[in-house]
């Protein structure tokens, strides 16, 4: 199918994508929902019609159960349900991440098993690369996963798996020969999250919610063939999940917006401080941040569209978004008062200042640190020196790393 659309083809595509969205679409209250359980019913719900009407996977081939469209049709779906809020949120990680990397590296059995049951949200899948000491420096990992016959023996922790105790199937890097260096000697795994022997916590957050967990490996044995890739190049697949994690999280919505801004002028304006000059000012400031954030976006997705794979400048818009987090953080604080202190629900409904306050600081960490994400625009995208690397050339059972380094 050609990659240009012409304007008749464009204005039908629009008109089908619309119809859809209006007949269909809903409000996910997510902050009334501290496991999130709610609102993937009803995201599952949503993306199951979604399916069922050819919209859903707009790029994926039919084989996989996706619509084999174009990524003009994709940006045209984008700028539509960009109108509407975030339905589909509880699959960010599901379809931003997992399902791009089975269609890039799965075999053919792997794609046709797996794919359609995601694409149609039936499935949700999580990601399961950070451990207690191997976040930042994930290819410090530890879990490990040895061949048994036909089987893969997996034993380990992971943490902060988002959305783990709702999903079916996950995404793991393991260790697979310690006698390589760090970054050799990792494959990346497909595990099913309903076996007995995946034990699953929640973690308790600062804003009531559990929406992530530590993960625990028993002997949990996986068919060879959920091996994705080749064995010990796990790394090379991890960096790509990361590359689409950076897109997904830094690069939603389709055009130019500015919501955040337009939510805290409407607030300041009913509090009658908006003629505040101080405030003014820093109001102006989020506004340009969030223009400057939906334009990095706008070039990333240009990109993918032109067919490149997401590159380090996904760290662009990820940073953008931790930037514009911070700004909305203390913004809130200074429009709202102690108003964002009181813990909600706030009565008669409304807002959720304190909720919205809280979460932003996630905005920093989750899919990589502002700090790395600072240290791959120098060293990739401005071609600075790279930071010095201790471990380079150093077997990864000689590191001192994790509880290893409690050894000798
Ligand atoms: C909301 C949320 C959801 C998440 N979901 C998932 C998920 O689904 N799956 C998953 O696998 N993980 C997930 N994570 C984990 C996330 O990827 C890690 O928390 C993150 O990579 C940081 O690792 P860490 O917490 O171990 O911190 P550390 O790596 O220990 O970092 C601690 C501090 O040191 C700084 N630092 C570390 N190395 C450097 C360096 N080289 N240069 C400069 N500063 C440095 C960091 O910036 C940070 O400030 C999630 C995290 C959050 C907050």
């Amino acid at each position: 199918m050609s990659e240009t659309l012409t304007a008749e083809e464009t204005a039908e595509f629009r008109a089908r994508c619309r119809e859809f969205l209006e007949a269909n679409s809903f409000t996910r209250d997510h902050t009334d929902d501290p496991r999130s359980e709610k609102s993937m019913v009803q995201t599952k719900a949503f993306q199951a019609k979604l399916a069922e009407a050819g919209l859903a996977g707009i790029v994926y081939d039919k084989a996989y159960g996706g619509a084999g469209l174009t990524r003009a049709h994709d940006k045209i779906w984008r700028e539509e349900i960009g109108k509407f809020g975030a339905m589909a949120f509880d699959l960010v990680i599901s379809h931003g991440m997992c399902l791009p990397i089975l269609n890039e590296f799965g075999t053919e059995e792997q794609k046709t098993r797996y794919m359609p049951a995601n694409i149609s949200g039936e499935n949700v899948w999580c990601q399961m690369f950070s451990e207690p000491g191997a976040g930042s420096d994930v290819a410090s990992l530890q879990t490990k996963a040895e061949l048994d016959g036909e089987e893969w023996v997996i034993n380990g922790q992971k943490v902060w798996t988002t959305l783990a105790h709702l999903c079916d199937y996950g995404i793991l890097i393991a260790r697979t020969d310690p006698s390589q260096v760090k970054h050799a000697g990792i494959s990346m795994f497909i595990v099913d999250m309903n076996d007995p022997s995946v034990e699953v916590r929640a973690i308790h957050q600062i804003d009531g919610g559990q929406h992530f967990n530590e993960v625990f490996f028993t002997d949990t044995r996986i068919p060879a063939a959920n091996l994705v890739g080749p064995m010990n190049e796990g790394w090379r697949l991890a960096t790509a999940m990361l590359m689409y994690e950076r897109v997904a999280i830094g690069s939603g919505g389709s055009g130019i917006s500015h919501d955040h801004a337009d939510r805290l002028i409407n607030a300041a304006t009913k509090r009658g401080t908006i003629t505040d000059p101080n405030l003014r000012q820093e109001l102006m400031k989020l506004y340009s941040h969030e223009t400057a954030k939906s334009l990095v976006a706008l070039r990333t997705r240009a990109e993918l569209k032109a067919g490149k794979a997401p590159g380090p400048g996904g760290s662009l818009g990820k940073l953008h978004g931790a930037i514009v987090a911070e700004q909305v953080r203390n913004l809130t604080f200074a429009i709202m008062g102690a108003e964002s202190i009181a813990w909600d629900p706030a009565p008669g409904g409304g807002e959720k200042w304190s909720n919205g306050a809280l979460n932003t600081f996630q905005a920093h960490i989750a899919g990589g640190t502002d700090e790395i994400q600072r240290n791959i625009i120098g060293d990739r995208v401005l071609g600075l020196p790279r930071e010095p690397s201790v471990d380079k050339g150093v077997p990864f059972a000689d590191l001192k790393v994790g509880t290893q380094s409690k050894q000798g």
